[in-house]
C-alpha cells in the first residue's frame, strides 16, 4: 500500500502518523504501521525505548504476569529465539528485551528519543493534526496515536518539607541509571503498592535499617519465582499457539490459566482451604482464579481474603506488626493483587520497622527525618513509592486541541470519555492505546496492546482504502460506552476499594471506575463487531463532507 497522501507544507515535517511514547505499545504500533507503508514518527521523552521497563529500575523490580506470557505473540519468531531466564523477569531483561525488538525489527531510525510531544492540535480545514513537540517542532499528521501509557506519569506525594529533605531522594518509577547503593543507610519508604512491595525485600537486605510508612495495607500473593529451564520454555512453547488464543480470546484478564468451575461457597471449609493452598503454592495473580466469583460476591470474597490474612498472621512473627499488614479496608482483588518475594517475611527482620500513617500521620519531612505525629524517624536516604497519575496522567500532561478549540482535559473534566477506549467524541483521528474505557490494566497489558494496535491498524488501512479524511466517535456510541463501563463496573466489588483505577490516589481526581471489566476476550468480539459492522459508532468523514464542512 502507497502512503496517505500528505497534507504537506514544504517547510514542515509531515507524517501520515505520529506516536507518542516508545514503550511496548508504540513500537508494535510504528512496526505494523510501516508495514502498510505509512510514514510514521515516534516522539518519547526518555532516553531509549522500553517505557515502564526504562524508568523503573528500582531494586526487585519485575513482572507479575508470567515472562513466557508477558511478551509479545505478533511474531513467532520472536517468542521463539527470546529466551526468558526466569518464570518472572526483572527489570533489566525486560529492557533488554524491548531494545532487542527495537533492533530485530529495525524500529530505531523512525524514533526520535529524549523528545515530549508538548502539544496537539486538530485543524479541521485540514483534518490533520499538529503536533509539538519538546525540541520546538511542529509536525504535522494525519493521525495522532497515544501510547503514552498508563502508568508512566509518577506520581510526587505532597507532604511538607520534602525539598528540605538533605539526603537523596528516589522515585521507583523513575530510578537513577546509575546503582544506587543503600549500605549501611537507614532507609524510608514511603507507600505500599506494588513497587515497595517489590523493593522492600530488596531494600531491606541492603539498608542498616528501613521504615516502611503504610497508609494501606495491600494484598500480596507470593510469587515463586524461579529459573526458567529450557525444557519449561520448550513445553511452553509448544502450546504457545493455544496459550495465545486463549489469552486473547478467552480469559477475562488475558492470562492463560486454569478456569474455576464453581463458586467459593460451593465449596465445605476444608475444600476451599485446600484449594486456596494449591492458589498460594502456585503463586502469582491467578490467586483470584480460585474460584469463579471472588471478586462478584462479598461473601465468597471474604473467605478469600481471610486466608490470605491468615497466611499474612502466620508468617509475620509480631502480632502487631501483622496486624497492620493485614488489609481490612478493600475487598481482595479490587484493588490490582502484588506479587513478592518475602514481602511479609521481610517485616520479621530487625532492621525493618512498618509506620502506619493512617493512625499516625506524616506531618513533615525534616532535612533528616520523616517526621509523624508520634515520633521522627530519622533517614538518610528516603524511596518514593507512591505510584502513578495512572491510565489520564501522561494524557492530561499534553495539550490536547480537538474540535473548537475543546482539550481533552476540559473535556475529561468530569472523568475520561471514550468509545471503546480507543477514541473521545471531539478528536478525530486521535487514537488511545488501552486508554481508560478498556481492559487495560485489569489484564496482561501486552495482549490488550497487541490487540488495539491491531485494530488501530486496520481502521487507518479501511479508511486509506476508501479514502476517508477521518474517523471519530460518536457521542451517542461513546454515551452508551461509558454507561456500559460503569455498569459492568458496579456489578462487581472493584468500586468498593479507594484505587487508582478509580483515580482515588490523586486528590481532586474525579471518582470514576476507568477500566473495562467485561473481560479482553468480550472486549476483543465487540471491538471486532464495530470494525465488521464498517466501524459502526463511528463518524467518517469523507473528501467531499470535509469541503463542505470548510466552506459551511
Ligand atoms: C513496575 C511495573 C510493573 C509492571 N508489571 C506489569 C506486568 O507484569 N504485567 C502487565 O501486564 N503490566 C505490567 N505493568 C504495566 C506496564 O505499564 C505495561 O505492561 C506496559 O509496559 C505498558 O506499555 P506502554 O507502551 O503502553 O506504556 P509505557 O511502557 O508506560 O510507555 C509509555 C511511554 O510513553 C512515553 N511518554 C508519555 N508521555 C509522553 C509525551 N508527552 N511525549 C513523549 N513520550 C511520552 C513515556 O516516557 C513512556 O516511555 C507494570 C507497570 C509497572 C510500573
Amino acid at each position: 500500500m502507497s502512503a496517505l497522501p500528505s497534507i504537506s507544507g514544504k517547510d514542515l515535517e509531515t507524517y501520515d502518523v505520529v506516536v507518542v511514547g516508545a514503550g511496548f505499545a508504540g513500537m508494535y504500533m510504528l512496526h505494523r504501521l510501516r508495514g502498510q507503508g505509512l510514514t510514521v514518527r515516534v516522539y518519547e521523552q526518555g532516553g531509549d525505548v522500553g517505557g515502564t521497563w526504562y524508568w523503573n529500575r528500582y531494586p526487585g523490580a519485575r513482572c507479575d504476569v508470567e515472562s513466557m506470557q508477558y511478551s509479545y505473540s505478533f511474531s513467532d519468531e520472536l517468542q521463539r529465539e527470546w529466551n526468558w531466564s526466569e518464570r518472572y523477569a526483572p527489570q533489566p531483561e525486560i529492557l533488554r528485551y524491548a531494545n532487542h525488538v527495537a533492533d530485530r525489527f529495525g524500529l530505531r531510525p523512525d524514533i526520535a528519543l529524549n523528545t515530549r510531544v508538548d502539544g496537539a492540535v486538530f485543524d479541521e480545514n485540514t483534518n490533520t493534526w499538529s503536533v509539538t513537540t519538546s525540541d520546538g517542532r511542529i509536525v504535522t499528521a494525519k493521525f495522532v496515536v497515544l501510547a503514552t501509557g498508563c502508568l508512566s506519569n509518577a506520581r510526587l506525594p505532597d507532604i511538607k518539607g520534602l525539598s528540605d529533605f538533605k539526603g537523596k531522594v528516589y522515585h521507583t518509577g523513575h530510578w537513577p541509571h546509575e546503582p544506587v547503593d543503600f549500605t549501611g543507610l537507614r532507609v524510608g519508604v514511603i507507600g505500599t503498592g506494588s513497587s515497595a512491595i517489590q523493593s522492600v525485600p530488596v531494600i531491606a537486605e541492603q539498608a542498616h535499617h528501613l521504615t516502611v510508612f503504610q497508609r494501606t495495607a495491600n494484598f500480596s500473593i507470593p510469587a515463586h519465582n524461579t529459573e526458567l529451564t529450557a525444557e519449561e520454555r520448550d513445553a511452553f512453547r509448544k502450546n504457545y499457539p493455544e496459550i495465545r488464543r486463549f489469552a486473547r480470546e478467552e480469559a477475562r484478564n488475558g492470562i492463560y490459566a486454569e478456569l474455576p468451575d464453581r463458586g467459593a461457597l460451593d465449596d465445605g471449609d476444608n475444600a476451599r482451604r485446600a484449594r486456596f493452598e494449591q492458589r498460594w503454592a502456585k503463586g502469582g495473580l491467578t490467586f483470584m482464579l480460585a474460584y469463579n466469583n471472588l471478586i462478584l460476591d462479598k461473601t465468597a470474597n471474604d473467605t478469600a481474603a481471610g486466608f490470605v490474612r491468615e497466611k499474612i498472621a502466620e508468617i509475620v512473627q509480631d502480632p502487631e506488626t501483622a496486624k497492620r499488614l493485614q488489609p481490612d479496608d478493600h475487598p481482595i482483588g479490587s484493588k490490582r493483587i502484588c506479587v513478592d518475594t518475602e514481602y511479609y517475611a521481610t517485616f520479621n527482620r530487625p532492621n525493618v520497622t512498618l509506620v502506619d500513617i493512617k493512625s499516625d500521620p506524616i506531618d513533615e519531612i525534616l532535612s533528616n527525618a520523616v517526621r509523624t505525629r508520634a515520633k521522627n524517624h530519622e533517614i538518610d536516604a528516603l524511596v518514593l513509592a507512591t505510584g502513578f497519575d495512572a491510565m489520564t496522567g501522561s494524557v492530561a500532561r499534553i495539550d490536547i486541541r480537538g474540535r473548537r478549540s475543546q482539550t481533552l482535559n476540559q473535556k475529561w473534566a468530569e472523568g475520561p470519555r471514550t468509545f471503546l477506549g480507543l477514541m473521545s467524541e471531539g478528536f478525530p483521528n486521535l487514537f488511545i492505546i488501552t486508554g481508560p474505557g478498556s481492559p487495560s490494566v485489569l489484564s496482561n497489558m501486552i495482549v490488550s496492546i497487541e490487540q488495539h494496535v491491531d485494530w488501530i491498524t486496520d481502521a487507518i488501512a479501511w479508511m486509506r482504502d476508501r479514502g476517508l479524511e477521518a474517523m471519530e466517535a460518536s457521542r451517542e456510541a461513546e454515551d452508551q460506552w461509558v454507561a456500559h463501563v460503569n455498569e459492568v463496573a458496579h456489578a462487581t466489588l472493584y468500586p468498593q476499594a479507594n484505587s487508582w483505577y478509580m483515580g482515588a490516589n490523586i486528590p481532586g481526581k474525579p471518582r470514576i471506575f476507568m477500566p473495562y471489566i467485561g473481560g479482553v476476550g468480550v472486549y476483543r468480539r465487540i471491538c471486532n463487531e464495530v470494525a465488521a459492522k464498517e466501524y459502526e459508532g463511528f463518524v467518517m468523514t469523507t473528501k467531499e463532507r470535509a469541503k463542505k464542512m470548510v466552506a459551511s
